[in-house]
């Protein structure tokens, strides 16, 4: 899609994830950091936000759905997120 944001992961409590909207100078998308612990759930929240990423004009409700979806599709063809550290911080990614 021709599009990058910057992937950070940091200490945020508030949420489990955030899209910056793309018309942000250095539009980043933030994972809580807490996620690195639970790979299942960042693979969701990952899918979730770089859906946000991939077509902002998705409303909450439908991202949302989409990602548990896709998350559950995935892990039940086998694909298994593993633990990482927090050493990919910072590394862009495109959609
Ligand atoms: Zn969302």
């Amino acid at each position: 899609m021709g599009r990058r944001w910057r992937l950070l992961y940091d200490r945020q409590r508030a949420y489990n994830g955030h899209c910056d909207d793309p018309s942000t100078p250095g539009k980043t998308v933030r994972i809580a950091r807490r996620l690195l612990h639970f790979p299942r759930s960042r693979m969701e929240v990952l899918i979730h936000e770089f859906t946000h990423a991939a077509d902002w004009s998705k409303d909450e409700p439908w991202v949302d759905r989409f990602a548990a979806d896709l998350a559950r599709l995935l892990c039940a063809e086998g694909f298994r997120p593993k633990n990482l550290t927090p050493r990919r911080q910072g590394a862009k990614k495109g959609i």
